[in-house]
């Protein structure tokens, strides 16, 4: 008790001590509340962020529109408008906001006394609460591994909506009704419908992807939860599912909500494929994420979005009906889109006569993030070289920087590499125009969607439930439209068929094999495949027929290929004009729409023809 009392004594003392001595140093100035610089001051009255200010002989007490309170000063005898102007404000600003001027009073003389002396003992208080505290959660972060460190996107920053977003018309026309449905979910539970869970959105790097779910928490108005997947799989043996579960659990207290994943190919790879050993941290955080989502009452209003570029190696478990069943694709952006990005990212930069579509001629093959990237570089390059607006050729000069930055990941066509796509397109469209068979070209671009090159679009006039031989052939015909084309003119071919002989001969070896349309094997099936249908891919064939069949079975799907070969050979040669005028609208446009399309077929005279 006693030796208790003395030590109290000592550290009343010593307070008193440190106290004192503090007192001689710190002045009141330097407390808070938080001082702004003039310019900084000036910098929010622009901003329109003051509301008001009181003028008390060198100091200013500001109030913001946010309902802090900060203080600056100003050091000359001059009045406070004239300063402030001085500082760069627009004077029609100055209205906007109250000014008041306040005398030194009693009041405030002796706070100035009291304040300094006061001050140092609550700092050491302070002091010792944060120690203690800190101490206290240095135990506790043992822990707390498993919090999720998520970023939190909901009021704070700039809002984005869709009017951020560029080009990507179909992928918003989806994710309206998600956006609906954050917007008013009752009107949805209603009439008891299914509310969409997971919305799977896949594309290439830069084109978007995390753009675009962002852009649908602003629209919906909702907080958005952002998480890496790739982070899951850094963490300690079994911290990724708890992770998982803090994540949800947040999501759900704060719904109607977003949660998004980004790169879940990083966990949702199949499973059973990862190396050295399957349960790896990855399957682990897989399944969390998998019960959680099953997990879900019907009307708990948490949407998940998740962003992949790789939806190829996902876990089909994954794609199920009430979990990702939704899927958009972000397609690369052609020339309007590539115009409308740049014009998005070039809005608020000093631009001297910039002819921004000349810009977009010259960028084929880049990703949103690439174009987002050159405006910057752009900029950069003007302010080095201290010009105050940023012309034409920063644009063009930045180009290059870009395709030869180390962080781009997507790829750029070169101008070689232009002429040869356009030509492999134009040979798939003409194919396709040819053959009465074939369905009806939609579109043709060169521009890479998902995965593939360039892509020619075709699709049936009628919901079709059976297609015939001819039907299967003119497919074949088309898909070899784009090698004819390519060893036609070029006499040479490139990797960008590869895919296209692949899908080719799977066809012509259905056609032997399960729909018996081979003359010399007759009506029969061939070979029994084993579909593992929980991993949705066919895994095994074990062959039912002897060696000879099988042999048979080779030469017949040769002879299928050979025959629809040798149709887009001759469509190719008849049509040869038609083939280089498709291919330069592609050079130079990079896309043809159905109509168009549709009218430069008519205008060469080109008659479909019937395959037998
Ligand atoms: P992803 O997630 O698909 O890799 P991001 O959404 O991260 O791509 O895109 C990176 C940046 O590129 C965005 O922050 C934005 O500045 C720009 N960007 C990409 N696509 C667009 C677009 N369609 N419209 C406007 N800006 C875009
Ligand atoms: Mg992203
Ligand atoms: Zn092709």
């Amino acid at each position: 008790m006693k030796n208790l009392s003395k030590n109290l004594l000592i550290a009343v003392f010593l307070l008193f001590a440190i106290t004192a001595v503090f007192s001689l140093f710190v002045g009141v100035e330097e407390t808070a509340p938080k001082t702004l610089t003039l310019s900084d001051l000036a910098a929010k009255i622009n901003a329109g962020e003051v509301s008001r200010v009181v003028v008390n002989g060198e100091e200013l007490k500001i109030s913001l529109k946010d309902g802090t309170e900060v203080k600056s000063r100003k050091e000359t005898e001059t009045g406070f408008s004239e300063t402030i102007v001085n500082y760069g404000v627009v004077p029609e600003k100055l209205q906007t906001m109250e000014i008041s001027v306040e005398e030194p009073n009693g009041f405030k003389y002796w706070m100035g006394i009291i304040i300094p002396t006061l001050l140092p003992v609550i700092l050491m208080l302070g002091l010792f609460w944060f120690i203690f505290r800190q101490a206290k959660t240095g135990a506790n972060q043992a822990f707390s591994f498993g919090k999720a460190n998520m970023k939190l996107w909901s009021g704070i920053g700039e809002k984005i909506t869709f009017k951020d977003v560029a080009g990507l018309k179909e992928a918003k026309e989806e994710l309206e009704e998600v956006v609906d449905f954050l917007k008013n979910p009752q009107k949805f539970l209603d009439m008891g419908a299914k509310i969409p869970r997971g919305v799977l959105l896949m594309g290439q790097p830069g084109t978007g992807k995390t753009l675009l779910a962002r852009a649908v928490a602003g629209e919906g108005n909702v907080p958005f939860f952002h998480m890496s997947a790739s982070e899951f799989v850094e963490m300690f043996v079994g911290v990724g599912a708890s992770r998982v579960r803090d994540l949800f659990d947040t999501a759900k207290k704060a719904a109607p909500s977003i949660v998004f994943i980004d790169e879940i190919d990083a966990v949702g790879r199949e499973r059973g494929t990862g190396l050295g050993g399957g349960h790896d941290e990855r399957e682990q955080t897989l399944n969390q994420i998998l019960v959680e989502m099953d997990g879900f009452e019907r009307d708990t209003n948490v949407i998940i979005m998740a962003a992949t570029n790789r939806p190829d190696v996902l876990d089909s478990a994954l794609l199920r009906p009430g979990r990702f069943d939704r899927r958009v694709v972000l397609d690369m952006p052609d020339l309007n889109d590539r115009e409308a990005i740049l014009k998005i990212h070039a809005k608020g930069k000093p631009l001297d006569n910039v002819d921004i579509r000349a810009v977009a001629v010259r960028t084929p093959g880049f990703s949103g993030a690439d174009l987002a990237n050159l405006a910057n570089e752009a900029a950069i390059l003007a302010a080095r070289s201290n010009r105050k607006k940023i012309t034409q050729d920063d644009f063009f000069n930045s180009i290059e920087k870009v395709l030869l930055g180390p962080a781009r990941k997507s790829r750029a066509i070169t101008e070689n590499e232009k002429q040869i796509t356009a030509y492999h397109e134009a040979g798939h469209a003409l194919v396709a125009a040819g053959l009465k068979d074939s369905d009806p070209v939609h579109k043709v671009t060169i521009i890479s969607r998902g995965l593939a090159g360039g892509y020619t679009l075709k699709l049936p006039v009628e919901d079709r439930h059976l297609k015939t031989k001819g039907q299967f052939l003119a497919d074949l015909a088309v898909a070899l439209g784009g090698y004819v084309a390519e060893t036609t003119i070029f006499h040479d071919v490139s990797t960008g068929s590869s895919s296209d002989l692949k899908y080719a001969t799977e066809i012509a070896n259905k056609l032997v094999t399960q729909y018996g349309m081979s003359e010399k094997l007759g009506p029969r099936t061939l070979g029994k495949n084993h579909e593992m249908i929980f991993l949705g891919r066919e895994i095994t064939a074990e062959k039912d027929y002897s060696e000879k069949t099988s042999e048979i079975i080779d030469e017949e799907v040769s002879r299928f290929i050979k025959k629809a070969f040798d149709m887009a050979k001759k469509t190719i040669s008849v049509y040869r004009e038609a083939l280089d005028a498709i291919a330069k609208i592609l050079v130079e446009r990079e896309t043809i729409e159905q109509e168009e399309f549709a009218a430069l077929i008519k205008s060469f005279g080109i008659k479909q023809v019937v395959i037998r």
